[in-house]
């Protein structure tokens, strides 16, 4: 009998060791093996010119060497990738990869509502791996909340991810964002009162007055969340706020920043109006998400503060190369969202401002976040500039630096190779050939 009581608890312990042997096992798949990459250009992440006769060497889950025309040790195994630049693996600082908000909105809304939280995990797995296939080996994931679901399923894909469970990027996630009650953020907000049996509150992410947004974040962290996402602001895709209607009290924001700094995370905010954006910015927000309608003045005063923009200029592009698939009133707030953001960004780089990459994957087909590369410079950011905004510009900002973003002795082994040079055709980072990360080849075309 007492056999029999101990057994189950023996068994426990057990597989609890062989769970944790393989979260801890090293990444690469043998980790003695050394692996020397080659190709004609290499980016290092933040020179501004790439270097020619690119080689990086790799050994285990890390980065022992990276330069121009570097020996390579005799035991290496050599990949060489011929006539294409070696990058630090991309990074997309906003994505929503439990989401797929692309096709028409009313029937998306309605299959959201329809469809089991299980299922919707399930259907983020191809979206997680179509994402690392495209180059981006770490994204920030900001916002994965499902109406009349406590679930965390951005949190469940973040660890079935970073215990190879599953093939994905690295993610940083923010769970529910905060938001105000009948703001951006509010699910129920364009449905009829009480549809939903209750008034969505902080365990939702919705929270009004200094006190309910400290609570809200902490709510957050504790379920999981490695960054802290609000919406300031209104937004394009809600039914019932204005696009740039400020939806935090200055005091609220103060709570808001002051709480997530002191549990020594990030915070994100959507913010496309132009006052929202001042008092964010005031506050000591670290990243303002899209920006559309931001003044000179905002600008300059993000640049004097190190805010950093994300100017998803992909959900904008997308949306208005569809826009007949939009109810009327959000049509209308695409439309002047889109009007305003090409001068926004232009400014910008003007201006000197820390730019992110960041693409609000979701609001168009998953896999397709490079597309951002062309948009930015297009609209006046040099490529090799773009190649720095996804990279170290990103691990910056996600205060993940020490580890990633550049090819550098000690970092880790993110490394993806895109065909030609990008910065004579930036359109090169649509096409990334090969992906490794931590040293695992998770992608490689050139076979
Ligand atoms: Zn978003």
């Amino acid at each position: 009998m007492q056999l029999g009581h101990r057994w189950p608890a023996r068994i426990g312990f057990v597989c609890a060791l062989f769970i944790s042997a393989i979260a801890a096992a090293p990444a690469a798949d043998n980790p003695g093996q050394i692996i020397a990459l080659k190709a004609a250009r290499l980016f290092d992440g933040k020179s501004k010119a790439l270097l020619t006769n690119g080689v990086v060497i790799v050994q285990g889950a890390s980065i022992t060497d990276a330069g121009s025309n570097l020996s390579i040790p005799s035991n290496a195994q050599v990949i060489d990738l011929g006539d294409a630049t070696l990058s630090p693996g991309f990074m997309d600082a906003h994505t929503h990869i439990t989401f797929d908000f692309s096709g028409n909105f009313n029937e998306r809304r309605l299959k959201l509502l329809e469809t089991n939280v299980s299922e919707i995990a399930l259907m983020a797995v191809p979206n997680a791996r179509v994402t690392i296939e495209a180059g981006f080996t770490t994204v920030r994931d900001l916002g994965s909340r499902f109406e009349g679901s406590h679930d965390f399923v951005d949190v469940a894909l973040r660890n079935a991810i970073a215990k190879g469970i599953i093939i994905g990027p690295r993610m940083l996630v923010a769970t529910y964002g905060i938001g105000a009650t009948g703001g951006h953020f509010d699910d129920t907000a364009g449905f009829r009162d009480f549809l939903f049996g209750h008034e969505p509150d902080y365990s939702d992410g919705i929270a009004d007055g200094p006190d309910a947004i400290r609570k809200a974040v902490r709510f957050q962290i504790k379920n999981g969340a490695d960054v802290i996402k609000a919406a300031v602001s209104g937004g394009v895709l809600s039914m019932t706020d204005e696009v740039d209607t400020p939806q935090l009290t200055p005091a609220e924001m103060a709570a808001l920043v002051d709480e997530t700094h002191r549990l020594r995370k990030k915070i994100a905010v959507h913010c496309h109006g132009d006052q929202a954006a001042r008092e964010a910015i005031e506050a000591g927000v670290d990243s303002i998400e899209h920006g559309s309608f931001l003044k000179p003045e905002t600008l300059q005063l993000m640049k004097s503060k190190g805010t950093y923009l994300v100017p998803t200029l992909m959900a904008t592009e997308y949306i208005m190369a569809k826009i007949e698939a939009y109810p009327p009133v959000l049509q209308a707030k695409a439309r002047a969202a889109a009007a305003a953001r090409s001068d926004m960004f232009r400014n910008a780089v003007k201006t000197g401002v820390k730019i992110g990459l960041g693409t609000d994957a979701a609001v168009y087909p998953h896999g397709q976040n490079a597309k951002e590369f062309k948009l930015m410079v297009d609209l006046g950011m040099p490529p090799v500039e773009a190649l720095r905004a996804a990279t170290s510009a990103d691990a910056d900002l996600f205060g993940i630096a020490q580890k990633v973003g550049t090819l550098e002795k000690g970092k880790l082994a993110d490394i993806i190779a895109m065909p030609g040079d990008p910065t004579t055709d930036i359109t090169a980072t649509e096409r990334v050939s090969f992906v490794m990360k931590e040293g695992k080849i998770v992608k490689n075309a050139s076979r």
